[in-house]
């Protein structure tokens, strides 16, 4: 019997109302526009994609920080789109969330002890010594030290500081946690040590990770699989290597194409998008991204491409793999 995924998202939806102009026109930002996946447990599902396309929108709506307006979120086989408040605090310690800056989402009037611990004062019944106790064991989990409980969050470098912020996530024992660019803060040198760190976590803990990024060369270590986001759609979910080796969509080679590669004498040719992201407020009409696509045709200005496996696995929205539509534009 196949296992019931962690997440499955389902044609979810979310847009905002947004006032233009000096009469204050009202218009809907649509940040997340009926994408579908689905992360197995014990997984690293990333998601990638220019800033503004929708994929931090999705961690808050996975975590349900954020209310859909269409679509649904199932949590461990339960659809959690429309839980009350009341019916997701149970659940609020199975879904942590690690933040990009963790000076701005640590409260620098607590104590390292205290903020480590805070989940376990809103999620647990244990007293003071106890959480005490787990905060200093999760402090030398992470790489940092039991002496450090007694500092302020200001004492810290910014890779120590999203170490606390991972023991902060880690201290109710999540199943999920969803990573929001959670190193593109830190220098490169540190970066790995934080992925490491969270490589080595998930192994000991079991972890499932959402893990969200502009950064395809972040991503290509931790992820199992990887699904790329343009202007609040989902363009292409495949398997890390197959995603690496064998990109389809003309947005995910353009992406790839300006990661560098360690060595110099794989000269690839960088692909470079004319123009600029789009308003989500007015997207393009057909294929979203028709108006910097070095292949589009005329039918993409008209007709969206749906999103479907193009091979066992490996999902895209491009007319470029439809049979029928490339039959008829011939
Ligand atoms: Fe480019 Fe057309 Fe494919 Fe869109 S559908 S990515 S415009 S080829």
């Amino acid at each position: 019997m196949k296992e019931t995924p962690l997440i499955e998202v389902k044609g979810l939806q979310k847009s905002f109302t947004i006032k233009k102009g000096w009469f204050g026109v009202t218009k809907h930002l649509k940040a997340v526009d009926g994408i579908t996946f689905a992360i197995r447990k014990g997984e690293t599902f990333s998601l990638v994609g220019e800033s503004g396309c929708g994929k931090s929108t999705t961690g808050r709506l996975i975590t349900r920080l954020l209310k859909p307006n269409g679509g649904e979120v199932w949590f461990n086989g339960h659809n959690i789109s429309d839980y009350t408040d009341n019916q997701m605090r149970p659940l609020r310690k199975d879904m942590q969330m690690v933040f990009q800056d963790p000076y701005a989402s640590l409260n620098p009037r607590m104590k390292v002890k205290e903020l480590v611990a805070e989940p376990l004062l809103i999620h647990t019944k244990l007293g003071t010594k106890e959480r005490d106790k787990l905060a200093h064991e999760l402090l030398e989990t992470v790489g940092l030290s039991s002496f450090h409980a007694e500092r302020y969050a200001h004492e810290f470098s910014g890779g120590q500081r999203q170490r606390i912020g991972i023991a902060r996530a880690l201290s109710v024992r999540p199943s999920l946690i969803v990573a929001d660019e959670p190193v593109s803060a830190l220098d490169v040198s540190i970066q790995s040590q934080v992925l490491n760190l969270l490589q080595d976590l998930q192994e000991e803990y079991g972890l499932t990770y959402l893990f969200i990024s502009h950064d395809l060369s972040v991503v290509e270590h931790i992820s199992d699989r990887i699904g790329v986001m343009y202007l609040g759609t989902l363009v292409e979910t495949a398997e890390k290597d197959v995603l690496y080796d064998r990109p389809l969509h003309p947005y995910t080679q353009a992406l790839l194409s300006s990661v560098p590669v360690p060595d110099p004498s794989l000269k690839k040719e960088r692909i470079i998008l004319k123009g600029d992201l789009p308003s989500p407020v007015d997207p393009p009409s057909g294929c979203r991204f028709h108006t910097r696509c070095p292949s589009c045709m005329e039918i993409c200005k008209v007709k969206e491409p749906v999103f479907k496996e193009a091979e066992p696995g490996h999902q895209v929205a491009c007319h470029l793999y439809d049979e029928e539509i490339m039959r008829t534009a011939k």
